[in-house]
């Protein structure tokens, strides 16, 4: 009886595991069509002066509308791209429609910064910098508006190489930002090593803010060390995942700079972010105090 009842949870694992895998497969086969259509497209997510509530640029996150698995998140795709040597072209094609994105919105008077995430594979990539540089003079773009982010993880995986490539992006005009800030190897002593312009403090961090658990001390201390360090090395600092009015009120009296999270706006369409720019209204909660 025993024996009959693990064969058969044994072959539901096995089911499972097979399900995974064809999804899987199908993923790494179909992405290379999604790239070259406009399957995989971009979502906008502003980033929010906390001082003004004023729209100062977007994170630009991808997005994959599957025609048979529906939405698949960014988590699961870049992942396969990542595994599966995708991810060049995945990048390439993010910044090609980031850039084509801000020549639109030029058009239209608006000038925004976009951040574009970039994998640690892209940041071995030593024609990359060339890529970016044709980019901007293909979409006639001030390589201000351009920003890039890169988790710690990817920075350090080959941390002289990574420097190499980002001080070549520096020379272009274009800021990085070292994104999930906290999360990864978290040493402050390599800090001032790195041409950075911001950092962007984990949502994990901010969502402890708003909880009555003997953990929310710790985050507040820990945010108010990562400000205080990064105002001292004159980076800015952006607080990622801000879903409350509470934890937007404690992010202000830490002195962030900016923010982002659902609570200002959710990563939308371009055409929406046109539209509450040109509200001009301020994205943050009025109740915070
Ligand atoms: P990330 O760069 O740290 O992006 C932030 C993620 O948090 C996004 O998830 C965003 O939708 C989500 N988010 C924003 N505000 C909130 C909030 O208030 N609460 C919560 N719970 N989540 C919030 P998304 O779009 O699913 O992207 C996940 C990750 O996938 C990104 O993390 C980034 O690492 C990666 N990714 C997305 N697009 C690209 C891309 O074009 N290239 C590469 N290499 N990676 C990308
Ligand atoms: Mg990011
Ligand atoms: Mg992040
Ligand atoms: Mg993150």
């Amino acid at each position: 009886y025993q024996a009959k009842q693990r064969g058969i949870a044994v072959s539901l694992f096995h089911l499972d595991q097979a399900k995974v895998l064809e999804r899987r497969v199908m993923i790494e086969k179909e992405l290379h069509e999604g790239m070259e259509t406009e399957q995989v497209y971009l979502e906008y997510q502003p980033k929010i002066d906390l001082l003004s509530g004023q729209i100062e640029g977007v994170e630009a996150l991808a997005r994959w509308n599957h025609p048979e698995l529906g939405m698949v998140s960014p988590a699961e795709f870049v992942t396969i791209a990542e595994q599966s040597a995708q991810i060049h072209r995945l990048g390439r094609r993010v910044l090609d429609l980031a850039c084509r994105q801000l020549m639109q919105w030029r058009g239209e008077g608006i000038n925004l910064s976009m951040a574009v995430n970039l994998s640690a594979q892209e940041l071995q990539n030593e024609q990359l910098p060339d890529y970016i540089a044709s980019l901007l003079s293909r979409y006639q773009i001030g390589p201000r508006q351009l920003e890039i982010e890169l988790t710690e993880t990817a920075i350090m995986g080959n941390v002289d190489r990574s420097i190499a490539l980002l001080e070549r992006i520096r020379a272009l005009g274009i800021r990085v930002a070292v994104d999930d800030f906290g999360t990864g190897y978290s040493s402050f002593s390599y800090l001032n090593q790195l041409p950075i312009a911001s950092i962007k403090i984990d949502r994990t961090f901010v969502s402890q803010l708003g909880r009555t658990t003997s953990q929310r001390g710790d985050a507040e201390t820990i945010i108010r060390a990562i400000v205080g360090l990064a105002h001292n090395l004159d980076l800015q600092v952006v607080a990622e995942g801000v879903e409350t009015p509470l934890q937007q009120s404690y992010l202000q009296r830490l002195r962030c700079d900016q923010g982002q999270g659902y609570l200002f706006c959710r990563p939308t369409s371009a055409g929406e972010v046109t539209r509450l720019i040109r509200e001009q209204g301020s994205l943050l909660a009025q109740e915070a105090g």
